[in-house]
């Protein structure tokens, strides 16, 4: 029999958490092959919101889920983990500035990256969706000195799947038939949608929407002033039209990070993902910034030497500059 795979889920007892616990029992993540071992990290007044969900994986008696196990303790929530979901995050508060937020949230990535170093499996992979996402992805990895860099992500992938759903609408193309569009950045307003490099049934977008927008000047216009806009907010819009923030998607795009990543994009051309930068496209290196990616199953690789015009270039520069300054304020608390 295959030896379950150990996945931690921390805010497990969160919104989120309860729509990806689900998923990932029933093999949406690593495939319907592979038995997982689930657990969950709660602070004490979220332990009994995963209790709750555990209950109720009991009763989903999906046959892949080998055991859920729920603490408090970060050094028992990581052991042996062999994928590492980090929910769980201080939200922004009235009044709070945004250094008390990096501070706050430098008070629970920092011990659990420790926790990761010290407790978790050798090929242990670790996604980061709690905000700020990016920032949190480093103050974790920077607290896990013995594990590869390249294992800490942050999830830019709704904000991909977003720039998808969009497009497809737009050209009226099926979701599955858009290929190579970016999301470049920081998982955050300034984060920059790219579609110049993006296909749909194999022709170029932007040809397609100049096509059906009547040239090239109206479809940059389109771009600018509805696509990358509706994307960057539509977590506020999702607020705005459901009434509290988008969950199930936040979970699915999570599902389909950690799915790419261990099983491979494969055919699919590149995917969007935050990772620590090498210093390509001229992101400082360390920073985790959201580049286009594919994974052979062994890990995420940057897609190297796309062409960038000067609108991406400005783009991209300024939302990296905004992690630059989350990196210094976190350099200033001696958070990293
Ligand atoms: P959610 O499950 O809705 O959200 C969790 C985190 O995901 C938030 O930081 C949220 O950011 C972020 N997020 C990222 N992308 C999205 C998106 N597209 N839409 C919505 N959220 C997104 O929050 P809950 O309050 O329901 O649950 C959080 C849980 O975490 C609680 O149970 C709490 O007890 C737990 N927690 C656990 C910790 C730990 O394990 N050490 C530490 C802190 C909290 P944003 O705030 O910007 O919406």
């Amino acid at each position: 029999a295959t030896t379950p795979v150990t996945i931690t889920i921390t805010g497990a007892g969160g919104q989120i958490g309860y729509a990806l616990l689900f998923r990932i029992a029933s093999g949406a993540m690593l495939g319907d092959d592979l038995p997982v071992r689930l657990r969950l990290l709660e602070i004490p007044q979220g332990l009994r919101a995963a209790e709750g969900a555990a209950l109720e994986l009991q009763d989903a008696a999906f046959p892949l889920l080998r055991g859920v196990e729920i603490t408090d303790d970060a050094a028992v929530g990581f052991e042996g983990a062999n994928v590492a979901l980090l929910v769980g995050a201080r939200p922004r508060g009235p009044g709070m500035e945004r250094g008390d937020l990096l501070a706050a949230n430098g008070g629970i990535f920092g011990p659990q990256g420790r926790a990761i170093n010290d407790h978790a499996a050798d090929d242990v992979r670790v996604v980061v969706v709690g905000n700020p996402a990016n920032t949190n992805a480093l103050i974790a990895q920077a607290n896990a000195p013995d594990v590869p860099a390249d294992r800490f992500t942050a999830l830019t992938r709704l904000d991909h799947n977003r720039a998808l759903g969009q497009l497809a609408a737009a050209v009226d193309s099926p979701v599955g038939e858009i290929r190579d569009v970016t999301i470049w950045g920081n998982h955050s307003a300034t984060q920059f949608p790219d579609v110049s490099h993006a296909t749909a049934g194999g022709d170029p977008v932007l040809g397609v929407l100049a096509a059906r927008l009547g040239g090239a000047d109206a479809a940059h216009e389109w771009l600018v002033d509805e696509f990358i806009p509706r994307v960057a907010k539509r977590g506020a819009e999702i607020i705005e039209v459901r009434g509290s923030s988008s969950v199930a998607s936040a979970a699915s795009a999570t599902i389909d990070h950690v799915h790419d990543w261990v099983l491979g994009t494969g055919e699919r051309g590149w995917t969007s993902a935050a990772v620590v930068s090498d210093g390509s496209y001229g992101v400082p290196e360390g920073l985790v910034s959201s580049f286009p990616v594919t994974s052979d199953g062994t890990g995420w690789r940057i897609v190297p030497g796309l062409e960038l015009d000067e609108f991406a270039r400005h783009r991209i520069e300024a939302s990296v500059a905004e992690l630059e300054d989350e990196r210094s304020a976190v350099r200033d608390l001696g958070l990293v």
